[in-house]
């Protein structure tokens, strides 16, 4: 066996809610030619623990790992970075986290060279498989434009930016098991009846980053495409005629904000389900302003399920978070779904943003209570703000340390593998007006109105 594909195990993230396999490494397992396939293994943490995970790396000593990394599991990645070159592996990184903090990797290089060879930075390209092939013979040239090879690279290393060529094809889904995801899938409200769970995805990034209205806690990579619309019903076509697929997550970050494109996909998908004779449910995350003029969308296309990312109940807090949203507008959107029997199945809240106060706290559990009482906001989950590496909080906060804390910024800024709890107090210090332990309160308290359904850290 010569490669290996890793999504690192994470006890923190999405892994504790969605349970689905890993789409980053199933891109690139389907653009591989078929004969490596052969060779190919993905190894997802989503669904393995770690030791088993290394187990692998040292029973098969691949010639080839591959590594998906965020920001939670990054620590991680770089143990079985170690493990694989135990056995000689040639290590390549990519993910958000890497297409985020590439130059920090690279000011870290004395220490991560060792551990890493290649960066894969921003989108999948379809010249990936040729990279690894390159890989493989030992003739890699360094012709690509969003992989660095990691001796190579130097502070002033840039990338070029990634052309519209990110991922043409569909994915292959032909050695996934979605039974192993699907029993650990939690099954709330609408999906209580949901067997098989698969998914796939119309897009990569946000379009909020085209419009300029990025929120200022996001780390989602800058870089916007959209996928071919006949790729995706091909992968619709997959999972629910060769897998039994009956509820399809679409994993984009905002599902819901090109109405054109949505009509013609529900045009292609009602045309492809008379023929199949069947029609799964569907989830997607979208923003509470993307309700109203979608809901006849939301109805035709089956969609059940809905992941809202509310952030506050305080409209200065949104302000600030950039969100372009009231609360009232949240509340009318959720009101909207539950008229519709379309669930919430997460809603998510970010607490500690910039000034926030003991009375902008006191309006986001007011608005729980709201919510709450509309009956379809299944779970929540509310974090502590968390500066990711790639966020604008989190370049104002290397600004801040700059000025007033150079010994923490000279920790953070020659740092690539973050202690995110670290983070969230050093950035809890000097933006917020209220401490770590109102805001440990506030999570407490919100969990009383609605249940948890995912945590990223706790604090
Ligand atoms: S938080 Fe969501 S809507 Fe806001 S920029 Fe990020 S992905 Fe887009």
């Amino acid at each position: 066996m010569n490669i290996l594909l890793i999504n690192p195990f994470s006890q923190y993230d999405s892994v504790n809610y969605s349970f689905e396999p890993n789409l980053g490494l199933l891109a690139i397992y389907s653009l591989l030619p078929e004969s490596f396939k052969k060779e190919a293994t993905i190894l997802d943490g989503a669904i393995l623990p770690s030791n088993e995970i290394k187990n692998e790396i040292n029973l098969n000593k691949p010639k080839i790992v591959a590594i998906s990394c965020n920001s939670f599991n990054y620590s991680i990645a770089l143990e079985y970075c170690n493990e694989a070159k135990k056995h000689g592996a040639t290590t390549i990184l990519g993910g958000v986290h890497i297409t985020n903090s590439y130059k920090s990797i690279i000011r870290n290089k004395s220490v991560r060279v060792n551990q890493i060879d290649y960066l894969h930075i921003g989108a999948l390209q379809n010249d990936f498989s040729f990279f690894i092939h390159e890989v493989l013979k030992g003739t890699f040239s360094n012709s690509y434009s969003n992989i660095l090879y990691l001796p190579d690279s130097n502070k002033d290393s840039e990338i070029i930016p990634i052309p519209n060529n990110y991922f043409l094809d569909s994915l292959d889904y032909s050695n996934t098991n979605f039974n192993d995801y699907s029993k650990f899938f939690t099954r709330r409200g609408n999906l209580e009846r949901s067997k098989i769970i698969g998914s796939t995805f119309t897009q990569i990034g946000c379009p909020q980053n085209i419009v300029n209205r990025r929120c200022s806690f996001c780390s989602v990579p800058q870089k916007h495409f959209y996928r071919d619309l006949d790729k995706i019903l091909i992968d619709i076509k997959h999972l629910t005629q060769n897998h039994n697929v009956d509820h399809i997550r679409i994993t984009d970050p905002d599902f819901l904000t090109n109405k054109e494109r949505l009509s013609d996909l529900i045009k292609s998908l009602e045309t492809s389900f008379k023929s199949y004779d069947t029609k799964p449910s569907f989830y997607c995350f979208t923003r509470a302003d993307n309700i109203d003029q979608n809901i006849k969308i939301i109805k035709s296309l089956n969609i059940v399920s809905t992941f809202i990312g509310y952030e506050s109940g305080s409209n200065k807090m949104l302000k600030r978070f950039n969100k372009n949203i009231t609360a009232a507008k949240s509340i009318e959107a959720t009101r909207l779904l539950q008229e519709n029997n379309v669930d919430v199945t997460l809603g998510s809240f970010i607490i500690g943003g910039i000034k926030e106060s003991k009375d902008t706290l006191k309006e986001t559990l007011s608005f729980l209570q709201k919510l709450s009482k509309i009956g379809n906001v299944r779970s929540i989950l509310i974090s502590p703000m968390i500066p990711y590496p790639g966020s604008n909080v989190f370049d104002r906060l290397l600004s801040k340390l700059e000025e007033v804390n150079r010994q923490e910024y000279e920790k953070i800024y020659y740092s690539d593998d973050y202690d995110l709890n670290e983070l969230i107090v050093l950035w809890n210090r000097y933006f917020t007006n209220v401490g770590i332990e109102d805001l440990r309160k506030t999570i407490e308290d919100a969990y009383e109105i609605i249940p948890l359904g995912m945590r990223y850290l706790k604090i």
